[in-house]
């Protein structure tokens, strides 16, 4: 039995660092007994600690590390479908997958997020508006629930279980194990397209106008822009290329080793870097043939990539607008971003297809921007003027990228919270699972 030990464990954002008591379980078989002991305290899951906030921490509580349950437990290339335990990242299951051609339909934009995590929020990619997020590849996923059973669960067998699960924040059980669907690709490369558009309306009909015809969409917006140039980026779109030839390399690996001291310097130094990416494309775009991998993870050739918000860490918002109010939300995020010249070295706007499938999916149809925050004394101010911004427009926040939304404005965004509350009264009426998110947000009521 794999034993706790007091640890501190932090996010990608590195604002919040919780003490906690945390297992190592060696296979996914010792993770109910985990489950099931010392149930006076509670326990989070913790994955690839990707989530940006406060998802996967449970001060002064319990964790269990899943990223030791890294083994693909099958793969049938002839099928399609891989069965991998909850801790393997996409790092860890492309060079299994690829060289057979095939791929993982969905994934985030760093490769180090744990299929487990993955589910459990129920994540989108910049194909979301032709493939959908995670949750519509899984074929079913094994749970281990608070009273140590372990349950498969699937839209077909205990769908009930399964539909709270995806996309549920790891509150109802840890999943030990997930099947998914894959896709077939012709080869390892991607003909990737970026344009630039001098202002938020010109982007988003580009977007729109790019649904029916490009695999992945996806608009860099300079967040720093302001008047006439309010939205302006780098829109980019790709399709599955048909061969490797003339791909290439991908770039260099570099590490930010240290987190800079943070004060007046940082968001000049990010407003000169947004407007260079923007100035050096020529006015017509270019075309390039990449590696499969570092275009679906562009962030990850920078090692440490979250340090270059200093030491005091950074938030991030991320919204999803439905498509009649997209533009009016996007605008007005934007606009009071940049009076704020909360400046971000990525923000971006993509398109989603419809609702995810989990009862607390982030996914609808429509538009996202996501943009990091800084964090300075100014930005839980900033932030609730966004969450209004985003209720005014009936919008909502994806909580795993999030660690300031308000529990009554969650309540409002997500209307299915009282049948995931009625779930989880089921599922684990002790309330086992627990996590600093759960509790700010109030989820258990
Ligand atoms: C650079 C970067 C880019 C990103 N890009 C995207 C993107 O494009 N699209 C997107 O949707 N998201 C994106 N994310 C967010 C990320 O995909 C999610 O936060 C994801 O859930 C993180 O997974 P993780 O393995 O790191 O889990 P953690 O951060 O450790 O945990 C996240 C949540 O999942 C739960 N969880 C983790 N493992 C399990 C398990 N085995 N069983 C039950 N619950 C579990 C945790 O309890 C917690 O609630 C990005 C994050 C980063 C840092």
């Amino acid at each position: 039995m794999p034993v706790w030990a007091e640890t501190t464990l932090g996010t990608w954002g590195r604002v919040h660092r919780s003490r906690l008591r945390a297992a190592r379980p060696p296979e996914s078989g010792a993770v109910p007994d985990l489950v099931r002991a010392e149930n006076d305290s509670s326990v989070v899951i913790h994955g690839g600690g990707r989530c940006y906030g406060d998802a996967s921490l449970d001060t002064g509580g319990q964790a269990i590390l899943t990223r030791s349950l890294n083994r693909i437990v099958d793969f049938d290339p002839a099928a399609g479908e891989a069965v991998c335990e909850a801790g393997v990242t996409f790092e860890e299951l492309s060079p299994a997958i690829f060289p057979h051609g095939w791929c993982y339909p969905v994934s985030s934009a760093t490769a180090a997020v744990t299929l487990g995590g993955a589910f459990a929020n129920d994540i989108h990619s910049k194909n979301h508006h032709v493939l959908g997020s995670f949750g519509d590849h899984t074929k079913w996923v094994d749970l281990a629930l608070a009273g140590g059973e372990v349950v498969r669960a699937s839209p077909a067998e205990n769908p009930d279980l399964y539909f709270a699960s995806l996309g549920g924040m790891g509150l109802t059980g840890a999943v030990l194990r997930v099947c998914i669907r894959l896709m077939p690709i012709p080869s390892n490369s991607v003909d990737a397209r970026y344009v630039p558009y001098p202002d938020l309306d010109a982007m988003l009909d580009a977007i729109n106008g790019g649904r029916e015809t490009e695999e992945f969409l996806f608009g860099w917006v300079d967040v720093f822009a302001r008047g006439p140039a309010l939205g302006r980026g780098i829109l980019e779109s790709g399709r599955l290329a048909a061969a490797d030839e003339g791909c290439v390399p991908p770039p260099k690996p570099r590490s930010i080793p240290f987190a800079p001291p943070t004060g007046p310097f940082l968001a000049p130094a990010m407003r000169r870097a947004a407007r260079r990416r923007h100035e050096k494309l020529p006015p017509r775009g270019a075309e390039v043939r990449k590696d499969l991998f570092s275009f679906l993870f562009p962030l990850d050739h920078v090692k440490g990539f979250n340090k270059l918000y200093g030491r005091s860490g950074f938030y991030s918002i991320h919204a999803g607008f439905p498509p009649a109010a997209e533009r009016a939300g996007i605008r007005a995020m934007l606009e009071e971003i940049a009076a704020a010249q909360a400046g971000s070295i990525t923000a971006v706007v993509k398109p989603m297809r419809g609702p995810g499938r989990g009862l607390m999916s982030f996914p609808i149809e429509g538009m996202v921007l996501a943009a990091d925050l800084p964090r300075r004394r100014d930005t839980p101010g900033l932030h609730s003027r966004l969450e209004a911004l985003v209720l005014d427009h009936g919008g909502r926040l994806y909580v795993a990228k999030d660690a300031l939304m308000s529990s009554d404005g969650f309540a409002r965004m997500f209307p299915n919270l009282p049948a995931f509350r009625a779930a989880l009264e089921r599922f684990d009426p002790n309330g086992r699972f627990q996590s600093d998110l759960a509790r700010r947000l109030r989820i258990r009521g």
